[in-house]
């Protein structure tokens, strides 16, 4: 892939811990490297097709004088998301924050905070069985927009069986495909809290619930830790699971069953 890097690019402004630092103002150093494709632009000359540094300069400047924050991270990290929601075609960005003039009383050359972060697809599986179900769909994909996802796909809602704890009501299920630069793990903890704000209360494994988001895939990526199983661990045992995703990926190849979407959900209908 192709980069963009605009290096210590010296802005004055009045982010800090301290209130000196609020009042009295002092130096920072801003590194943006994007990575993108800018082959069209370079074969048709069109700047359209790529990013204009000059422009961007200018935006990082305005962005970086309009308010003050009280920490180097907050600043790296709504800056990498206002690049990225600006630039469309940025795949991955990593944005560095230096301090020269950092208080704290010892001779240094710099303190600095960098966000590295890569837009991925997200593909989430979406399940209701309590109360006003088309409401709780609607609500978590607005949550979802609120939170920064941007939702690119969604297979339509279907109506199924309770799968694993049958003596409950009927689910309303679908999958909706997203883009975000949040690594998977704070995608998780974007995804629970939506439950959580969804009036979701957890009482027993696989239970009546207003709203389970659960991620399910992402890109090529296979992720097993404590709190995060990608692929989901049961996606290939869920015939409602496989027939959303089979709407919107048919020709995704599960990164460990090394077999087609449509192939896994060819067999599920099979057997059931
Ligand atoms: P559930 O009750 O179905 O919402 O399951 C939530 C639990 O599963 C949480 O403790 C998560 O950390 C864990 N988990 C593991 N992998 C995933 C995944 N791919 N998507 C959502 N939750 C997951």
């Amino acid at each position: 892939m192709d980069k963009i890097k605009i290096k210590d690019l010296e802005i004055y402004a009045n982010h800090g811990l301290f209130e000196e630092e609020k009042t009295l103002g002092q130096k920072f150093l801003v590194t943006v490297c994007a990575t993108l494709s800018f082959r069209d632009a370079a074969i048709y000359k069109d700047l359209d097709k790529s990013i204009d540094y000059g422009t961007l300069a200018h935006e990082i400047y305005d962005f970086f004088t309009k308010e003050k924050e009280d920490l180097l991270e907050t600043l790296a990290y709504k800056l990498t998301k206002f690049i990225f929601d600006k630039y469309k075609i940025i795949e991955e960005l990593d944005v560095e924050i230096k301090k020269p003039w950092a208080p704290i009383n010892l001779p240094l050359d710099t303190a600095s905070v960098r966000c590295i972060k890569k837009k991925r697809d997200y593909y989430i599986g979406v399940g209701t069985n309590m109360g006003d179900r088309e409401s709780y769909i609607k609500r978590a994909f607005e949550e979802m927009e609120k939170a920064g996802l941007e939702i690119l796909d969604s297979a339509k809602i279907i109506e199924t069986k309770a799968w694993g704890k049958t003596d409950q009501a009927d689910f309303l299920n679908t999958v909706v495909k997203v883009r975000s630069f949040e690594d998977p793990l704070d995608l998780l903890h974007i995804l629970q809290k939506i439950e959580i704000d969804l009036d979701r209360v957890r009482h027993e494994k696989w239970g009546p619930r207003t709203i389970d988001l659960d991620i399910l895939l992402i890109d090529r990526e296979v992720i097993y830790n404590d709190e995060l199983k990608v692929p989901h661990p049961y996606l290939h045992e869920r015939e409602f699971v496989l027939e959303s995703l089979n709407e919107l990926v048919p020709n995704y190849f599960h990164p460990i069953l090394n077999k087609k979407i449509s192939d896994i959900y060819a067999e599920i209908k099979n057997e059931n």
